[in-house]
């Protein structure tokens, strides 16, 4: 099997027949771990792209992107002039169909999984020794994380950016990311452990968790237009820098507002299907809710139909 079988190969489970594989035009793609593969390009460069999806194994439309994407490079339709690193985060939940076997993974990054070393816990250990490794040899570098939502978005498409100690949203990343589609940039205001999170402390990387759209099964994603971000990563890779035009809508810049902590496996957040993720983002009030257990949640602020008009949940965005 070609590595371009790059999502067949981590959903059987077994190990590719070939770990180098050199392309007519000079690219070379290497198999670097289970569901990570590295693309070389035919001439060295300086500039690194991570391109991650699957760390939800139910969040499968940017999984089939970069299934689709990584078989137009083999084709030769697609010529890197960058390295690229294509990581499929969690296969032993894309195989099971579900967001974690365990745990949820992108909660474990950032040292968060020496507390929990299960699968997803090493498995996330080993994603940031992988990235670290890859970013290493680079002058500078982008992540993007893909995702998809669990439930519907005011926002269809946006980026969530990851908090940083003096550090802000670049315009040019900004830019990159309207081009790309998204239809607004969330910026986080303090510290995480999303995959994002991890790679944004690696200096001269920035990165961000891109939700693309709602999460359905494999093969069900068509009615999802991820053709801007296709595009927009094509672009990247052969270092072209996407023309913005004048009608390109810049999506807004928001921070967010509240967080919603989980603190027991007991707690269950309740809300109405109509209720949408990003409903009343642009509430600037501060929230505090901690929860206990089903019966003893107590909040600060807001009554509870009040905060399903404000919150933000870890859970739901990324
Ligand atoms: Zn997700």
């Amino acid at each position: 099997m070609s590595l371009g079988e790059l999502l067949p190969i981590t959903l059987s489970n077994e190990l590719p027949a070939i770990t180098r594989q050199p392309l007519d035009n000079g690219v070379v793609l290497r198999w670097v771990a289970e569901g990570v593969l590295r693309v070389d390009p035919p001439l060295p460069g300086t500039w690194h792209l991570l391109l991650s999806a699957g760390v939800h194994g139910n969040e499968t439309a940017p999984v089939e992107l970069l299934d689709r994407w990584l078989r137009r490079i083999v084709a030769g339709e697609i010529v890197p002039r960058h390295s690229l690193m294509l990581m499929l985060g969690n296969p032993a939940a894309l195989r099971a169909g579900t967001r974690y076997v365990e745990q949820d993974m992108n909660r474990l990054f950032n040292g968060a999984h020496l507390q929990s070393p299960g699968l997803e816990g090493r498995r996330a250990a080993r994603l940031e020794r992988l990235a670290s490794a890859f970013f290493e040899g680079a002058t500078a570098g982008l992540h993007y994380d893909l995702h998809t939502a669990i439930r519907r978005s005011r926002f269809e498409k946006f980026a969530l950016y990851p908090w940083q100690p003096d550090r802000s949203l670049p315009d040019a990343e900004y830019l990159r990311l309207a081009v790309a589609g998204m239809q607004a940039v969330l910026s986080h205001e303090r510290p995480g452990h999303t995959f994002s999170a991890f790679t944004s402390q690696i200096p001269d990387v920035e990165s961000f968790t891109l939700e693309l759209g709602k999460a359905r099964p494999f093969g069900a994603n068509t009615g999802l237009d991820t053709a801007a971000f296709e595009q927009a990563i094509t672009a990247l890779s052969e270092a072209r820098e996407m023309a913005t035009h004048p009608d390109l809508a810049l999506p807004p810049r928001m921070r967010a507002a509240s967080s919603l902590i989980k603190l027991s496996d007991a707690f269950r957040f309740h809300l109405d299907d109509e209720v949408e993720t990003s409903n009343h983002w642009h509430r600037a009030r501060s929230l505090r809710w901690t929860a206990r257990g089903v019966g003893t949640s107590s909040t600060t602020g807001p009554t509870f139909s009040s905060l399903t008009q404000t919150w933000q949940s870890d859970s739901a965005l990324d």
